[in-house]
């Protein structure tokens, strides 16, 4: 089942020539209204009335988020104060938040875009959805929310966070699908675990994740822990929320489909911002199609992923790879550049290792140290009697299990990333866990003296 099946079977060349004809509409509409985009209309000698639509779309420089701060709070705004219908702000991961809004049509087609994405996902009418992302100015609660309703689910809004009872309402309401951040799913898969509820218990089948950088290392505990099929959610505030691309269940790990009848992406050189061949690693940028109260132009995610064009099998729209992190997170130590993600990857090898690890950097002298802690798997911990205690150096000097461990981990790091990091192992539950939204695995204490 597709929920919109014209329009993600569109043809490509009818694809195409609707995103064109919706992009010289919003670009005539924000010459009428937007004076930011006016200004930049006329520095890069773009005639509204003339503008040819994609072709000439990469004349136009970005939209970044330091826009968004520059004409904080309403600055960029298309429609007057009262047509807006609801206000939202960017979570602020990556500084001050960022104000976006939405006018009644906007958010109809927040939850079009939505609705369609959790049937991409595996959900249909009639399922139960327990949505455990955060409700309020955050767009991910309130987008799926209603994107759920949309399709015909039941909701429960549960939000994040309060693990005690997302484990009760899941026994007792018995919903068939989670909606949470992968790290909080994790730490529920994990609880489970814990206090020994089968995962059959529950009744969950289908988990849709978003909004931080997830590896599949951490979609095999997930779906394992809490028996689920779990697919990639993908969205950010600037453009509208959670659902501008979605993982098909039965195409996991083949790339997100990003609907491009409303959101048109293109991949550039980081550096440069010049177009990256297909295929290749560059910075998502999205321009708005539809967008009425907040349109925008070219906008600088500053995610890291590619695009393909041939894995599509069900919808010709394009579809994105994972997104590896945000160029902020790229870190540059002495002179190597890696995600802390790619990490994540080197421990799904290591069958003794969890996936809960914490990349921390250092400033030694004026040489930057990168360290990753790691906890050990839970068997290997109750196999040497350490399940219940926070592991030292000593322990690791003691066993050779952990020795080998640590060993290999840091051989591993550094043939694939050709760094050097220490690694310290820890015991169960002695590094920070999500507490409902975003997980930061990156500790940079080089400004810290
Ligand atoms: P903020 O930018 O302050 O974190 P948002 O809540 O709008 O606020 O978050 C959007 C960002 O979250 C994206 O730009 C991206 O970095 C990250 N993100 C969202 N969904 C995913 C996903 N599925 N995979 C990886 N990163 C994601």
């Amino acid at each position: 089942m597709l929920f919109q099946p014209d329009i993600e079977r569109l043809p490509l060349p009818q694809l195409r020539a609707l995103q064109n004809a919706r992009l010289k509409e919003q670009v005539a509409y924000l010459a009428a209204r937007v004076p930011f985009y006016q200004r930049k209309f006329a520095e890069a000698g773009i005639n509204p009335a003339t503008f040819r639509g994609l072709e000439d779309l990469t004349k136009l420089g970005f939209t970044k988020k330091a826009d968004f701060r520059d004409n904080y709070p309403l600055g960029l705004f298309a429609v007057p104060e009262n047509e807006v219908a609801r206000l939202h702000c960017s979570s602020g991961t990556t500084g001050k938040a960022t104000v976006v809004g939405y006018t009644a049509g906007d958010l109809a087609i927040f939850s079009e875009v939505v609705a369609r994405s959790l049937v991409a996902a595996g959900c249909r009418p009639g399922m139960k959805v327990q949505n455990a992302y955060g409700y309020g100015l955050f767009t991910g609660g309130l987008g799926l929310h209603y994107g759920a309703e949309r399709l015909g689910l039941t909701v429960i809004p549960v939000s994040g966070g309060s693990t005690d009872r997302q484990l009760q309402l899941l026994q007792d309401f018995r919903p068939e699908i989670l909606c949470a951040t992968p790290s909080y799913a994790q730490v529920l898969a994990e609880e489970l675990h814990r206090r020994g509820i089968a995962p059959e218990a529950i009744n969950l089948k289908l988990a849709v994740l978003g909004a931080e950088p997830w590896s599949e290392a951490l979609r095999t505990q997930v779906q394992d822990g809490l028996h689920v099929a779990a697919t990639n959610i993908y969205g950010l505030s600037e453009i509208l929320g959670p659902g501008i691309s979605q993982e098909d269940v039965d195409e996991r790990g083949t790339g997100s489909y990003i609907w491009e009848d409303h959101f048109y992406p293109e991949i550039v050189d980081k550096d440069t911002g010049e177009p990256v061949p297909e295929g290749q690693p560059g910075v998502l940028i999205f321009t708005t199609l539809t967008k009425k109260a907040l349109p925008i132009l070219r906008y600088w995610t500053g995610d890291i992923t590619h695009l393909t064009y041939d894995h599509s099998v069900k919808r010709t729209h394009v579809k994105m790879g994972p997104i590896r992190g945000r160029a902020d997170d790229m870190l540059i130590i002495r002179g190597v550049n890696f995600f802390p993600t790619q990490v994540e990857d080197i421990i799904s090898q290591l069958p003794h290792a969890s996936p809960h690890y914490q990349v921390v950097v250092t400033r030694q002298g004026s040489l930057d140290e990168v360290a990753v802690h790691v906890e050990v798997a839970e068997p290997l911990l109750r196999a040497l009697g350490l399940a219940a205690t926070p592991l030292t150096a000593t322990h690791v000097q003691q066993h050779d299990a952990l020795r080998a461990l640590q060993g290999t981990f840091a051989k591993k790091i550094k043939d694939n990333i050709g760094l050097s990091m220490r690694v310290f192992l820890l015991g169960s539950g002695q590094l920070p866990r999500s507490e409902g939204g975003k997980l930061s695995r990156v500790l940079d204490r080089r400004a810290e003296r």
